[in-house]
């Protein structure tokens, strides 16, 4: 299926990454001609004439259902299945370019008993709040998604530990300061860990369990880090 006559443009980071032989495929947005944005997965293939380049071929691949697929309906942020693609793509960049890359677990604070107190309209409310309250706090290339019941996750690319330490104590500071109708204060705790090389993506997640886990023993209401 054609996508018709959408606004397409070329990033040159891509582009210098295809020319230097890398398989390249990421998404993007397009905007087509009513102005409506539609997202695509896009394939950079350079042509070449023997040792010059004659140019690109960009293919782009609607990519809307997948998109809808992927998030949670409660909140609107990534859900597992979302994240999971993201976080083997995260880890393997990461890997490869010897970057930083950070993972934080936030889990809230006896949040059965919002449900039991509120009822579980409520408890949505207050789950769709804070999510929010994630999304405004992070950067753009942060990764937010809505792990399981009351739990989310974070993925931080390019961010380095102690980095990572800020941003989980400002967002437990906005978790705590928050006063949810109704509902009052909900607080959060936190688990921290980064990659180290050679580190599996289930070692890496698992560290950080084992931070929030930490956390939560500790008192919860805080922020811990995997240190091993
Ligand atoms: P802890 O501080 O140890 O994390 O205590 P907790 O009560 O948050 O932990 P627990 O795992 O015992 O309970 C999690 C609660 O989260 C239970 C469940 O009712 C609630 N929950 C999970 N998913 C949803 C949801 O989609 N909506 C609502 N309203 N509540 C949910
Ligand atoms: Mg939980
Ligand atoms: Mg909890």
């Amino acid at each position: 299926e054609l996508l018709g006559e959408a606004i397409f443009e070329f990033s040159l980071p891509y582009m210098q990454r295809a020319l230097a032989g890398e398989e390249v495929v990421f998404e993007q947005l397009l905007r087509q001609p009513d102005g409506a944005l539609m997202p695509v997965e896009v394939n950079y293939i350079p042509q070449r004439n023997g040792s010059n380049i004659a140019g690109f071929y960009a293919l782009a691949r609607d990519i809307s259902d997948r998109k809808r697929a992927e998030l949670d309906h409660l909140t609107q942020t990534l859900n597992r299945r979302g994240f999971d693609m993201r976080l083997s793509m995260a880890c393997a960049t990461a890997r490869r370019y010897l970057r930083p890359l950070t993972i934080i677990f936030v889990d809230l604070d006896h949040f059965k008993k919002v449900n039991d107190i509120h009822g579980h309209a409520v408890g949505d409310e207050v789950l769709r709040t804070i999510a929010q309250i994630l999304c405004d706090q992070v950067r753009e290339s942060d990764i937010v998604s809505r792990w399981g019941g009351e739990e989310f996750v974070i993925l931080a690319p390019e961010t380095p530990m102690a980095e990572a330490k800020r941003l989980s104590e400002r967002l437990r500071m906005q978790l705590e300061v928050h006063q949810h109708p109704g509902v009052g204060q909900i607080t959060a705790s936190f688990g921290i860990a980064e990659l180290a090389a050679d580190q599996s993506d289930k070692a890496f997640i698992n560290h950080a369990d084992q931070a929030l886990y930490a956390a939560k023993a500790a008192g919860r209401n805080r922020v811990e880090s995997f240190d091993g």
